[in-house]
C-alpha cells in the first residue's frame, strides 16, 4: 500500500458572515442546475463571485474565473452533480451530531477557487475559514467531493455548536470521524476516478476508489504503523495542528497530540472511542488541554502516545497490515 494520503487533502483549519438565505424569483434566475437556480450575486465580492445557488443547506458562490476556466457546462454539470449528493450528505451530518450542536444550522456559504487563487489550495482539497465562517473548495469538483463534508463537519462543530471543538486534535478527528466513520458519505462514494487526470486525485484513488469504512479504518492502521516503525522519518507530512512537520528515527512518537498525522489522530481517536464509548469522545469535544484529554483516559499525554501506539501495533499484527519495510 502506498503512502496514505489524507494528508494530501488535510483540510485546513482557519476561520465567519453568515449566508443569507435569499429566496430567488423565477425572474431572478440566470439558469437552472437541477431543480436550483443559478441568481445573480448581489452581496459583496460579486466581481469575483457574480453567481450564487442557494439549497436548504447551503450557498454555493461561483467564481467567474473557476466558470471561464472549466467551460460553462462542465462547470455546471459538475455543480449539479456534487448537489446530487452534498445535501443528504449534510443532513447526515448533522443527524449525526444531534443534541451536539444546534437545533437549526443556517446554510453554510460555499466558495468555488478551483484556479487556486489562494496559496493554502497547494496542500488542501478545501478548507472551512473560521473567521470568515465559510468554505472555500479547491482544484476541482471531484476534490470538492473528496473534502467538503469533513469541511461541513468543521463548520458545524466550529460554528454551530455552544461547546466548540477548540483542540487540533478535536477539530480534525471529529471531522474525519464523522465524515468518513459515521456518514455514508455519497459524495467520496461518487467521485469518478477512472479519469482522474490530476495528481492529487490519482493519489487518492489508491485508498478511495472502493470507499468502504474498514478499509479506511485500515488504511489509518496500517499509516500509523508505518511511522511508528519508521517508514515516514524524515518525510514531511501534514499534521492536525496544521502545518508541514517529520518524524525523526530518534523520536518516532510525538510530545502532542497536534503532532500526529492525520491517519494517526484517526487511528488514536478509534483507539480512545473503542475504549471507552463513542459518547465519551464527543462528549469532551470542547477540551483545550490535551493533558485533561489524557486524563480523563487515565494517561498522561506520553502514556495515552505509548498505550495507543502499541494498540496500533497489535491490530496491524492481528489483521495482517503491516507496510512493508524497505530492503538494506
Ligand atoms: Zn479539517
Amino acid at each position: 500500500m502506498k503512502q496514505f494520503v489524507s494528508l494530501l487533502l488535510a483540510a485546513l483549519l482557519f476561520l465567519s458572515l453568515g449566508a443569507c438565505g435569499q429566496k430567488a424569483t423565477d425572474d431572478d434566475a440566470v439558469r437552472l442546475v437541477g431543480q436550483y437556480k443559478v441568481v445573480l450575486n448581489d452581496n459583496e465580492r460579486k466581481d469575483t463571485y457574480p453567481y450564487v445557488l442557494r439549497t436548504e443547506n447551503s450557498a454555493w458562490y461561483l467564481a467567474a474565473a473557476d466558470i471561464e476556466s472549466m467551460g460553462e457546462e462542465a462547470f455546471y454539470k459538475g455543480l449539479e452533480d456534487i448537489l446530487s449528493c452534498a445535501e443528504a450528505d449534510m443532513a447526515d451530518a448533522r443527524m449525526a451530531l444531534t443534541g451536539r450542536i444546534w437545533e437549526d444550522v443556517p446554510p453554510v456559504e460555499i466558495r468555488t477557487d478551483f484556479c487556486g487563487k489562494a496559496e493554502i489550495s497547494q496542500d488542501a482539497g478545501a478548507y472551512y475559514n473560521g473567521l470568515a465562517n465559510m468554505i472555500k473548495l479547491f482544484h476541482s469538483w471531484d476534490t470538492a467531493k473528496f473534502a467538503l463534508l469533513h469541511e461541513y463537519v468543521h463548520y458545524l462543530t466550529i460554528h454551530c455548536a455552544e461547546k466548540k471543538t477548540r483542540h487540533y486534535f478535536y477539530i480534525e478527528t471529529v471531522a474525519e470521524y464523522v465524515s468518513k466513520f459515521i456518514c455514508e458519505n455519497r459524495m467520496i462514494r461518487s467521485m469518478d476516478f477512472s479519469h482522474a487526470d490530476q495528481p492529487q486525485l490519482k493519489a487518492l484513488a489508491e485508498i478511495w476508489s472502493d470507499f468502504d469504512q474498514v478499509k479506511y479504518r485500515n488504511a489509518c492502521l496500517s499509516e500509523s504503523d508505518a511511522f511508528a516503525r519508521g517508514l515516514y522519518d524524515e518525510r514531511p507530512y501534514s499534521c492536525v495542528g496544521q502545518y508541514m512537520t517529520v518524524r525523526k528515527a530518534d523520536k518516532r512518537l510525538p510530545d502532542h497530540l497536534y503532532e500526529l498525522s492525520y491517519a494517526e489522530a484517526d487511528s488514536m481517536a478509534l483507539y480512545l472511542i473503542g475504549r471507552d464509548g463513542e459518547e465519551k469522545y464527543l462528549d469532551n469535544w470542547d477540551v483545550v488541554d490535551e493533558d485533561k484529554l489524557a486524563g480523563l483516559y487515565g494517561f498522561t499525554v506520553e502514556e495515552l502516545l505509548v498505550a495507543w501506539s502499541a494498540w496500533n501495533a497489535e491490530q496491524c499484527e492481528k489483521l495482517g497490515l503491516r507496510m512493508e519495510l524497505p530492503q538494506g
